[in-house]
């Protein structure tokens, strides 16, 4: 274990415990990444972890802390946030020399909590453990879910619910907030120690470059491009895009109101409390590049206009160029020359709201048949048939001029588009049954999240869109 964050940013953080709560369970263990941390006597085991956790003594508790920063929330500077219920309890080193954090949320209160309990309920902690790694495992950069402790302990939002915390893992917390907070309080000597310890432990590659600000405000733009990107090809809407929220490792994190989309609907709004729809799903690429020009601020004693402005140029033409290869890629086409072929694809989706990831995962399953000539038993499936028939037309032509064979192409799609998503309506079910402290439909959804691509014979209900009735579930901020 390391502590590298805790023993060289004192100043940046506050000593704090965990809070224990009652009668704590190890629900959900990823042993996959316990393994692969080296963390099989820590964390395997119910006693050990919560010995770690929670004794004088434990390993997870020695120096644990809370970290400071604020953030623009919905758009407005907020300078007293900070890690309100989450600690950050150990860094671990990989065997590729990595830095990993492990973070407990739902862990107490902190200094940071303003007046809240800091506590986090089952029903967020189950959907930020599923979310994590149902995006890890589409190829979407994330944080990782490693454990959740469920619990007894009474947490009061709309109704009285149950609490629980969980571990997860990210390469650091930092986040966009962090340098904000520090440069707009003026606290220079903390940012400029913030920034050597990235240079330091994060971003080593870039501190002998000839400008390493540039250089990192650059690779941020980049990462950041790049996971929205995904954000976009793969149908997922976050919900809560504020600076908080949003890390300097271009990872997906922070999971809250977070939804798939099921229908196509670009200007879907999963967080029922985001009433202007600022964070709405079609709005994702230009407030990624809202929060960059936020973060830039914090560079500006570092950079000159020009210098911000050339590192926030990459956002958008990175964001471009891997959205289209990636829709390209999921049409199974290998150039992406093709962008008004997915277009026009997904215009007709949005048109009829089609279920998004569904029609792609029919349209893998009906690729070989369409290069055969027989348009018709996928365009028929959807309300605009003759418009469909047209499209599948043109892009049966493409599909046939490729040099790949047609079953090759199959292949490569049924491994591009998911057959398993996590669906809103399949995490409730699977909440309500672990309130009653039955997880198997938990973990059946991890099992089928993992593997997103394979087939899962015994869980095929899984693969189902949802029906009229279960559609349209309304998820708020309260976690
Ligand atoms: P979030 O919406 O989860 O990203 O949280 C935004 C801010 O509120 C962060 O500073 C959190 O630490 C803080 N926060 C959220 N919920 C709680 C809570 N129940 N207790 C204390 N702080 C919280
Ligand atoms: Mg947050
Ligand atoms: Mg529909």
């Amino acid at each position: 274990m390391r502590f590298f964050y805790a023993q060289e940013l004192s100043s940046l953080s506050s000593v704090v415990k965990p809070f224990p709560v009652s009668q704590p369970r190890l629900s959900c263990v990823n042993n996959t990444l316990v393994k692969e941390l080296g963390l099989s006597n820590l964390i395997n085991n119910e006693d050990n972890l919560l010995k770690a956790l929670f004794m004088p003594d434990g390993i997870l508790q020695k120096q644990s802390i809370a970290q400071k920063y604020g953030g623009h929330q919905f758009g407005h500077w907020n300078p007293q946030l900070g890690d309100g219920r989450g600690l950050l309890l150990a860094q671990v080193e990989t065997t590729k020399s990595d830095l990993v954090d492990l973070h407990l949320k739902g862990a107490g209160p902190t200094p940071y909590s303003r007046h809240a309990d800091g506590r986090a309920v089952l029903r967020s902690t189950i959907r930020e453990y599923l979310g994590s790694e149902a995006v890890h495992h589409l190829g979407i950069p994330s944080s990782r879910s490693l454990a959740l402790i469920s619990s007894k302990e009474p947490v009061m939002r709309e109704n009285l619910e149950r609490g629980a915390m969980m571990i997860r893992t990210c390469p650091s917390h930092i986040r966009f907030g962090h340098f904000e907070y520090f440069f707009h309080n003026g606290e220079f000597e903390k940012l400029d120690a913030l920034f050597e310890y990235c240079f330091k432990y994060h971003f080593a590659h870039l501190a002998d470059t000839e400008n390493p600000h540039l250089a990192l405000l650059s690779e941020i733009c980049s990462t950041s491009a790049r996971m929205i990107a995904h954000w976009q090809a793969y149908g997922f809407n976050h919900g809560v895009m504020n600076t908080d929220n949003m890390s300097i490792h271009g990872i997906t994190f922070d999971y809250g109101p977070y939804a798939f989309l099921d229908d196509f609907i670009s200007n879907y709004i999963c967080n029922k409390s985001d009433h202007s729809g600022r964070y709405a799903f079609e709005q994702q690429p230009s407030i990624g590049l809202w929060n960059l020009n936020a973060l830039a601020h914090a560079f500006s004693r570092y950079l000159s206009i020009d210098q911000i402005k050339q590192a926030l140029s990459i956002f958008e033409p990175t964001f471009l160029d891997i959205y289209h290869s990636l829709m390209a890629k999921r049409l199974g086409l290998n150039n992406h020359n093709n962008i008004e072929l997915s277009q026009n694809f997904v215009k007709i989706l949005a048109d009829e709201f089609a279920d998004y990831h569904s029609s792609f995962r029919e349209l893998s399953n009906s690729i070989v048949q369409i290069a055969d000539g027989d348009l018709r038993s996928f365009s028929d499936r959807f309300k605009q048939k003759d418009a469909m028939q047209a499209w599948t037309s043109k892009y049966a032509r493409e599909i046939v001029r490729q040099e790949r064979s047609p079953e090759s192409t199959q292949i490569y799609m049924l491994d591009t588009n998911p057959k398993f998503i996590l669906r809103n309506h399949l995490m409730q079910k699977a909440i309500i049954k672990a309130e009653n402290d039955d997880f198997t439909a938990v973990d059946e959804l991890i099992e089928v999240v993992s593997r997103p691509f394979a087939e899962h014979p015994e869980f095929e209900h899984l693969a189902m869109p949802p029906s009229t009735k279960e559609k349209g579930i309304a998820l708020s901020c309260s976690s």
